[in-house]
């Protein structure tokens, strides 16, 4: 590669020495949100969610989920039929940019909406359901029922919700309608929601991932360690499912020595300044922001495209001018790219520039820019993910993981397993699964051992 661009992109590339900081940085984070004393300090909450049962595979019924906090909202129909098995019926519904940021009520109001029509749709509009909520978001849960939004993330930013409980907004949204009998029995983060429908299928899933829109992580602990947790709970069950909520690691500076000069702008110009830093670094929302940054500076320095001349200004003030131009599922398809045709590579340089056939050296470096960026990513997932991992007391540990980037991204699998391969304690085993439908699976499992604990 290219000497400037090598340089440039030096900041991205973790060494060894700060993989290990890194990963020292957040296991200490982690024990601070878990101990009632020092929570308030933390940045990782570890919310306990009061799932503590995982599923046996014997769950029957059926249920209705909601999921709420990626780039879609969807309600679908989960039926439970035992033996490990399910089926799901789904819409998905936009969830138009003004209701982002717009007022909570309405929110809740086009959620009930959406869900009276599904139901109507499927002729259940007289039929009792229960419902499991999945809310992905960072909420203090009570119990399962009962979850306080502490903040908003990923771009939401719907004034009237943080502070409140969302399943009573749900409710009362529903309530507001009366035209369906809907009782919300659960509420859940995405990556709980992971974890149950991994484990459904693999009894050894103790970890739960979302590398989607937003990073985050949830695993099961043994509920001695889980201080922050009420005596009443430590009684019956040994363990709990803690929603770690990885992705505000780093706001008390813990990331300051390896965040980068592009990852303060993207920070400066989010809606959520100096929060979710680690999300920031990692996930779906971010991961193409950060690529157009890096390029736009590629650009003034001269170390891509070259051979274009005076005509690098103009793709720099295009690049300059379109914030999210550049998108994570871009970075995807350019690093899936086959060689030589490079087809998505291509596509995509014309798409941005109007470049009609890009040479093979520009397009390697587009590609060497990603590849910097989704690996650091990995290797940040993998540093939390193995962190978790080293508390758990079981020998082997699956860990269910979702998300747009973990999908539809070629190599982030083998970057994450090649990270953890360094960081898990030798004396484990781990294996990674993906998800089937964490959110609506998940949900009506949480729903289903909700029921059951009655
Ligand atoms: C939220 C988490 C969620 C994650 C993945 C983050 O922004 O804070 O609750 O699990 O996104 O969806
Ligand atoms: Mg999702």
């Amino acid at each position: 590669m290219d000497v400037e661009l090598r340089e440039l992109m030096q900041a991205f590339v973790l060494s060894d020495y700060q993989v290990q900081e890194v990963y020292s940085r957040f296991c200490l984070e982690i024990a601070k949100g878990l101990r009632r004393s020092t929570n308030s300090q933390s940045n990782t909450k570890c919310f306990p969610t009061y799932v503590q049962e995982l599923p046996t595979g014997d769950e029957m019924g059926k249920y209705l989920a909601l999921d709420l906090g990626g780039t879609n909202f969807r309600v679908l129909l989960v039926s439970l039929k035992g033996h490990h098995d399910a089926t799901v019926e789904s819409q998905i519904y936009a969830v138009p940019k003004d209701l982002m940021i717009g007022p909570g009520v309405e929110l809740f109001d086009h959620i009930a909406e959406c869900l009276a029509k599904f139901v109507h749709k499927h002729n259940m509009s007289s039929a009792y359901l229960p419902l499991g909520f999945t809310f992905s978001f960072p909420c203090v849960q009570a119990g399962l029922k009962e979850a306080m939004l502490t903040r908003w993330t990923k771009g939401f930013g719907c004034p009237g919700v943080e502070g409140e409980d969302v399943g009573r907004m749900l409710h009362e949204a529903i309530r507001r309608r009366g035209d369906a009998d809907i009782a919300v029995v659960a509420l859940l983060n995405d990556t709980t929601g992971t974890l149950m429908s991994c484990a459904h299928r693999n009894p050894e899933c103790r970890v739960g991932v979302i590398v989607g829109t937003g990073c985050n992580a949830c695993y099961v602990e043994h509920v001695d360690n889980v201080d922050l947790l009420d005596a009443q709970f430590k009684r019956k069950e040994k363990q709990i499912i803690v929603n770690c909520e990885w992705g505000a690691f780093g706001e008390s500076g813990q990331l300051d020595f390896v965040r980068t000069e592009y990852d303060n702008e993207v920070d400066r110009k989010s809606i959520n300044r100096a929060q979710q830093l680690f999300e920031k670094m990692t996930s779906g929302m971010y991961l193409g922001e950060l690529v157009r940054l890096v390029l736009v500076r590629a650009l003034e320095r001269n170390a891509i495209f070259k051979g274009a001349g005076n005509r690098r200004a103009e793709y720099a003030a295009i690049l300059q001018h379109n914030i999210d131009i550049f998108e994570t599922k871009h970075i995807s398809e350019i690093e899936s790219d086959t060689f030589p045709e490079l087809a998505n590579t291509r596509r995509i340089i014309k798409q941005l520039f109007g470049i009609e056939k890009a040479s093979v050296e520009d397009c390697q470096k587009l590609r060497y820019i990603c590849e910097c960026i989704s690996s650091r990513a990995a290797t940040l997932v993998a540093i939390g993910i193995s962190g978790l991992i080293n508390r758990i007391a079981d020998r082997k540990v699956v860990v269910g993981i979702d998300g747009s980037v973990y999908r539809y991204h070629p190599k982030f699998d083998t970057y994450i397993r090649n990270t953890m391969h360094k960081l898990v304690k030798s004396d484990k085993e781990f294996d990674i699964m993906l998800s089937e439908d964490g959110s609506g699976r998940g949900a009506a499992l949480v729903a289903a051992v909700a029921s059951k604990t009655k």
